[in-house]
C-alpha cells in the first residue's frame, strides 16, 4: 500500500511541476531547483490576503457601517450591487450567514418551506440554521452529480396552499458553483425552468452562489446572466477570491433594507469594517481577473492525478468545471486518512 502511495504522489508531483513551471508564473524557476513542495490544496477557504489586500487595509478608510457612514463598504457594496445587476448589496460576515439572512428575509412569517438540494451546504453544513432561528422547514430534493435537481421532482414539491394540514412552500434555494458535486456549473436552462416555476407559483430563488463568480468565469458570462435568473444571492469573497474575510449578498432594495435588520439580529452588525471590504474590493480588481488561472490549475491537477494515478484514485476530469477536484479511492484497503497523510509529505 505504502509503495503504491509512494509512486502515486512522485508521479503527480513530477506531471504537476512539469507542466505548471512551464506554463505558468513560476515559468523562471525549474523543478530542480525549487525540489519537492508541498502545495495546500485542501480548499479554497485557505487562501491568504496578498499584499495589495493588506495595504488596502491599511490604508482604507472607515466609518460606522451600522450607520451606514463607512465608504469602503458602501463601495463594495455599490459595486456589487452593479456588478449582480441587482438594486442593492449587504456586506456580511460569512457565507452562512448570508444564507441564514437572506432566507430569514425572505420567511418572515411561520409554516413555510424551502426547497433545496440534499447535497447543498445550507442543507447539510449550516447547522440547520434555517430551520433553528428562521423556522423554515427544509424539504430536501436529491441532487444530480452536477449539481441540479429533476425539475419535474421540484414541481410535484409545490404543497397546495390551502391546505392547513402542509407547510407553504415559499422559497427555493439553489447552489452555485456545487460544493459538494465537485464544483458544478449549474446550466443557464436550468436556472431559467427553476425561475419560471418560481414565477408562476409566487415562489423566491435563492442562490447560495459562494462561488458564483467562478461559475461566470466558467461560463465566461457577467455574472448578471446567471443572477438574473434568482431573486436573492450570497457570494464569498473568503474562497478564491482570497479575503480573508466577507461575504455579500444581492437582491432587490426592499429586501435589502429588510436583511439590514436581520443581519443585526444575528449579532453581525459591524462597525469600522472598512478594513475588511478593502480587502474585498481587492478580490475584485485583482484577484477575480485571474479566477480562470484557478480552473486551469485544476484541470492540469485533475488531468495529472487522472494519468498518474497508480491505481489508487479516480478523478472525473470532463467533471472539473471550475476550482473543486474531488478524488475517489479506487484501490480496496487505502483509506482517505492514508492518503492525505501521503499527501503532506515532501517526498
Ligand atoms: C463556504 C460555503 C458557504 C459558507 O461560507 P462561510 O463563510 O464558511 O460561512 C456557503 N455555501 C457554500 C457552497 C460554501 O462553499
Amino acid at each position: 500500500m505504502g509503495h503504491e502511495l509512494q509512486k502515486l504522489t512522485h508521479g503527480l508531483l513530477n506531471q504537476y511541476l512539469k507542466k505548471q513551471l512551464t506554463r505558468y508564473e513560476f515559468r523562471t524557476y525549474s523543478a530542480a531547483t525549487i525540489g519537492p513542495i508541498v502545495i495546500d490544496l485542501r480548499s479554497d477557504t485557505i487562501t491568504k490576503p496578498t499584499p495589495a489586500m493588506r495595504e488596502a487595509m491599511a490604508k482604507a478608510v472607515v466609518g460606522d457601517d451600522v450607520y451606514r457612514e463607512d465608504p469602503t463598504v458602501n463601495e463594495l457594496q455599490d459595486r456589487c450591487a452593479a456588478l449582480f445587476g441587482m438594486e442593492a448589496a449587504l456586506f456580511v460576515p460569512t457565507g452562512t450567514m448570508g444564507n441564514l439572512v437572506s432566507i430569514l428575509t425572505h420567511c418572515q412569517q411561520r409554516g413555510l418551506e424551502a426547497i433545496l438540494g440534499d447535497q447543498s451546504h445550507i442543507f447539510l453544513n449550516e447547522q440547520g440554521g434555517i430551520a433553528q432561528f428562521a423556522g423554515v422547514l427544509p424539504r430536501s430534493i436529491k441532487n444530480k452529480s452536477d449539481g441540479t435537481f429533476d425539475i419535474e421532482e421540484m414541481k410535484s414539491m409545490l404543497r397546495p396552499i390551502n391546505d392547513p394540514h402542509q407547510t407553504w412552500t415559499k422559497l427555493i434555494c439553489l447552489e452555485n458553483t456545487h460544493n459538494f458535486c465537485g464544483g458544478k456549473v449549474l446550466p443557464l436552462d436550468f436556472l431559467q425552468q427553476v425561475h419560471d416555476f418560481a414565477e408562476k407559483n409566487d415562489l423566491i430563488v435563492h442562490m447560495d452562489g459562494a462561488r458564483v463568480m467562478n461559475a461566470a468565469v466558467a461560463l465566461q458570462i457577467p455574472v448578471s446572466e446567471i443572477l438574473k435568473h434568482v431573486h436573492s444571492v450570497s457570494v464569498c469573497f473568503s474562497k478564491g477570491l482570497a479575503a480573508p474575510v466577507g461575504s455579500i449578498i444581492g437582491g432587490s432594495k426592499k429586501f435589502i433594507d429588510m436583511a439590514i435588520r436581520m443581519r443585526k439580529v444575528l449579532g453581525g452588525g459591524t462597525r469600522q469594517v472598512g478594513v475588511l471590504a478593502a480587502a474585498a474590493l481587492v478580490s475584485l480588481d485583482q484577484v477575480l481577473p485571474r479566477l480562470h488561472v484557478d480552473h486551469t490549475h485544476a484541470r492540469i491537477i485533475a488531468e495529472a492525478i487522472q494519468q498518474e494515478n497508480g491505481g489508487v484514485v479516480t478523478v472525473d476530469v470532463a467533471g472539473v468545471h471550475s476550482n473543486i477536484i474531488v478524488m475517489h479511492i479506487i484501490k480496496d484497503g487505502i483509506l482517505a486518512k492514508d492518503l492525505v497523510r501521503r499527501l503532506m509529505q515532501s517526498k
